[in-house]
């Protein structure tokens, strides 16, 4: 028996990481020096409570508000460790972590906004997250505005002295528009408004929004973080002091990861840097292959010269992701379905970010029972594809992709 006491929640030796690059990040960050029973890797600790010595020792805890875990929805070990690293990769104060993105996204709009309060979202954001403050916090009064993506006069324009936050995606799905996050963080600024940005396509490997004074950074860690499309996760990165309400209210919403899904999540995260150098450059392989392809009509990538915010792109982003969005020319919606039963490597269904490529038709996957004019509005063409490159080879997805549209 190892009688020897071990604090696995307490930092012994904490890295300085924040200006090492973000491979070393991904490996070190947020993690004990020497761990439990000296083990390299983190213990996966599965506790619901933790034990007290003492009445005196709970009384300390509460009075001295120790470091120290208490019951398992209000934080754990591999939660913190996680967060530590999150935290890191963003370069924010602090980060929380929740059961999936959506969860995040409801924290954090539950956490900051009242009745009789306003948010404005540029319409090319996440739909369930617009969705969740337009049908849900509507019924506890709560406005929610939205505007042309990128028309920052638009979002201007909706601000009064209600609003109470700005939401943009960046870059946004499945158009990959890139948003000016100086632009967007200086507009919130000006007015007195907060500022968030779901930044899942581009992960903290391409841009790191709070450098930009945006306040908060959302990330469905299900996609790149995670990347192995085996689990879902959610985070928001922000100081401590915006983030001190979103982690109370959380600790009593109750949407928290098992240690299991945790440990899953920070494994995923140790090769996340080294992951995005392979998505960023088989999305731009691919991308590139598709533009001079003689079937494809148009290719919407941000590294493409031809995509309309390739410019604040170049500028602001180190890659430009795995996710490609491209038109086939001259063909209906069954045509545009036959290349996607085509492809050998690349497998049907939604979600992205993960080592296995993947590639759908919107129309057919996200929007199926839409009527052709909100299909419209919603720039959902019947030829559209959209392709989430995993980390195979390049050429090998070239040749697949290649295969599918000359069958
Ligand atoms: C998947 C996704 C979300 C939602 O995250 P979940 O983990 O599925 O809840 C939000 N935003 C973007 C851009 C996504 O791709």
């Amino acid at each position: 028996m190892q009688t020897q006491k071990v604090e696995p929640t307490i930092d012994d030796k904490p890295i300085p990481l924040r200006v090492a690059g973000p491979s070393t990040q991904c490996v070190h960050a947020g993690e004990a020096r020497q761990k439990m029973a000296d083990a390299i890797t983190d213990a996966i600790c599965c506790s619901s409570t933790y034990t007290f010595q003492s009445t005196k020792s709970v009384i300390d805890f509460i009075e001295q508000k120790q470091p120290r875990e208490e019951y398992g929805r209000y934080g754990s070990p591999n939660e913190k460790v996680v967060e530590r690293k999150l935290a890191a990769l963003d370069n924010g104060e602090d980060a929380i972590v929740f059961a999936s993105g959506m969860a995040a996204a409801v924290g954090l709009y539950m956490a900051k906004l009242n009745a009789g309060d306003e948010i404005v979202f540029f319409d090319q954001c996440y739909h369930r997250s617009r969705e969740f403050c337009s049908k849900h916090l509507a019924r506890f009064g709560v406005v929610t505005r939205q505007v042309p993506t990128g028309d920052f006069s638009a979002m201007e324009a909706a601000i009064n002295s209600k609003t109470k936050m700005l939401v943009s995606e960046s870059p946004t799905n499945p158009h990959l528009t890139v948003i000016d996050l100086e632009q967007f963080a200086a507009l919130g600024k000006e007015h007195n408004v907060e500022t968030m940005i779901d930044a899942t396509l581009a992960s903290p490997y391409n841009i790191r929004p709070l450098d930009y004074g945006v306040d908060y950074v959302w990330h469905s860690c299900t996609k790149y973080l995670g990347g192995h499309n085996d689990l879902l996760a959610g985070s928001i990165v922000g100081s401590k002091e915006k983030l001190e309400s979103v982690r109370n209210l959380r600790g009593i919403m109750g949407g928290i990861n098992s240690a299991h899904n945790l440990y899953l999540l920070e494994r995923g995260l140790k090769t996340f840097a080294l992951r995005m150098e392979r998505h960023n450059q088989n999305g731009q392989a691919i991308a590139d292959f598709l533009a001079k392809h003689p079937r494809i009509e148009h290719v919407y990538y941000p590294g493409l010269s031809s995509h309309p915010t390739h410019d604040v792109a170049k500028r602001t982003m180190r890659g430009f992701g795995g996710l490609i969005t491209f038109l086939i020319k001259d063909a209906d919606w069954r045509k545009t379905a036959d290349v996607v039963d085509a492809c050998r490597i690349s497998r049907i269904g939604p979600s992205l970010g993960g080592v296995e490529s993947l590639i759908e038709q919107p129309l057919v996957m996200s929007y199926f029972n839409y009527p052709p004019e909100q299909r419209a509005q919603f720039g959902i063409p019947d030829n559209m594809i959209r392709m989430a490159c995993g980390i195979e080879d390049t050429q090998d997805l070239i040749d697949d992709l290649a295969q599918a549209l000359d069958s």
